[in-house]
């Protein structure tokens, strides 16, 4: 049976004309003979507001609850998808998570597939059936209803298309594929043809929202071929391969950008073996990511300034961690929420001395200030003030010739 996996996004499914829309880009894989596998996302804001639903109700609301609630917008997705077809004549219907089921494995909310049971999935495909799939969505050992994290479908598509042995898993979204940097921050972008995985892991998880993190790891870990491409332009996409498969490589594949970051100074803290461990070990309890972290050397010997980085939302509970902790002392505690992170992602500075310098050279040449560096073999990201943030990016994107 030669499968394909089509998933679509919340854009791709946020109108009724664009349903009919999608609908008619299942049935062209149908003529080309494939046994096609839809995975839906809910329609463009509706997930959206069910979380803010679940805040307006409590702050406290409960994340078996949470999952129930969030999950529900692509219900609606799918079987709008399933009726569209049915309209045109082809045979089609809806299955939730629980109905397959697909068992998740991990906490609410942020939960990973572990298997999807194929029995029913491939004797309605046989019967010449289209089954049209929530994504986002499973159900755990305890049958409670999981979901796998914001912009989840991307993990469940490629789950499905590794469950089912596909020829192809293909991710219908609002832009052209996966461009070298954010089309809402920077207009000259320009569509990469082929990206590793391990390129696409960074430039997610430091922004690219276009892929879900977690969809990568699934996709990299079983090696599946994800085609990225457009559900209003019929024209080829982005390809997210094996290294191997990449020739090619530019020294840099992308630029990548978050703004909910927010930078803590603690100033003059007393700076004897153990501290660091002290100030994040409450932290790391409290399940807060600590991101980039710079430490002063001392100059005394004796105080030390240690700064790092937070998501915007864990700031509050951060500085009350930090006033309550008394393992520690220090003078100072500065807080700065107008800060984003720019990094630069491309397996080729591996091989090619000197980014670091002509991406700091860049900077400065604009009067961009650096506040915080960190680096890793395949991406160097900066801290900048959130004004510079457009700015940065157009001259990153030139210095590197990302439109060439
Ligand atoms: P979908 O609803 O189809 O899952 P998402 O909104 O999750 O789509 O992801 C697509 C969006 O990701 C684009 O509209 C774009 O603004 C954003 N994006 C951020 N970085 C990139 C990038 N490098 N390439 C493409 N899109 C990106
Ligand atoms: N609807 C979910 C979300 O908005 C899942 C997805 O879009 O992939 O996060
Ligand atoms: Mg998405």
């Amino acid at each position: 049976m030669k499968i394909v996996v089509l998933k679509f996004g919340g854009t791709s499914v946020g109108t009724v004309s664009r349903i009919k829309k999608v609908a008619k880009i299942i049935i062209s894989y149908i003529k080309k003979k494939y046994k096609v596998i839809v995975v839906s996302s809910a329609m463009s804001g509706e997930t959206n507001k069910l979380v803010k639903k679940s805040k307006e109700v409590s702050t406290k609301f409960i994340s078996s609850e949470y999952d129930v609630l969030v999950s529900a917008g692509e219900q609606i997705a799918c079987s709008l998808i399933a009726g569209a077809l049915n309209d045109l004549g082809y045979k089609a219907r809806s299955w939730m998570g629980w109905q397959i089921p697909i068992i998740t494995q991990g906490d609410h909310t942020s939960s990973r597939i572990e298997e999807i049971y194929k029995k029913n999935i491939l004797k309605y495909l046989k019967s010449g059936g289209t089954p049209i799939v929530t994504g986002f969505q499973g159900i755990n050992f305890n049958k409670r209803v999981t979901t796998l994290g914001r912009g989840g479908s991307d993990a469940s598509a490629i789950m499905f298309a590794k469950f089912f042995n596909a020829k192809r898993c293909i991710i219908y979204t609002d832009v052209k594929g996966v461009m070298t940097t954010d089309p809402r921050l920077f207009k000259k972008v320009r569509k990469i043809k082929t990206i590793s995985y391990e390129e696409m892991l960074e430039m997610s998880s430091l922004g690219a929202k276009v892929m879900q993190p977690h969809s990568i790891q699934d996709a990299r870990l079983n090696r599946i071929d994800v085609d990225v491409m457009s559900s209003f332009k019929n024209e080829n996409g982005t390809i997210i391969t094996k290294r191997r498969n990449i020739k090619n490589n530019k020294i840099i594949t992308g630029i990548s950008s978050t703004s909910n970051d927010a930078k803590l100074s603690l100033i003059g803290v007393k700076d004897k073996p153990g501290v660091a461990a002290s100030i994040f070990k409450p932290l790391s309890k409290n399940s807060i990511n600590v991101d980039m972290v710079v430490q002063n050397i001392s100059a005394n010997g004796k105080e030390t300034d240690l700064t790092f980085t937070v998501k915007s939302e864990d700031l509050y509970k951060t500085n009350k961690l930090l006033k309550n902790n008394t393992n520690i002392k220090f003078r100072k505690l500065i807080i700065d929420k107008n800060v984003c992170k720019l990094s630069i992602i491309g397996v080729g500075m591996i091989t090619t001395p000197g980014v670091t310098y002509r991406m700091f050279q860049a900077l400065a040449d604009k009067k961009i200030n650096i506040i915080v560096i960190s680096t890793s073999e395949i991406k160097i990201s900066v801290l900048i003030n959130k004004k510079n943030l457009k700015k940065a990016i157009s001259t990153l994107h030139n210095e590197f010739k990302l439109n060439k």
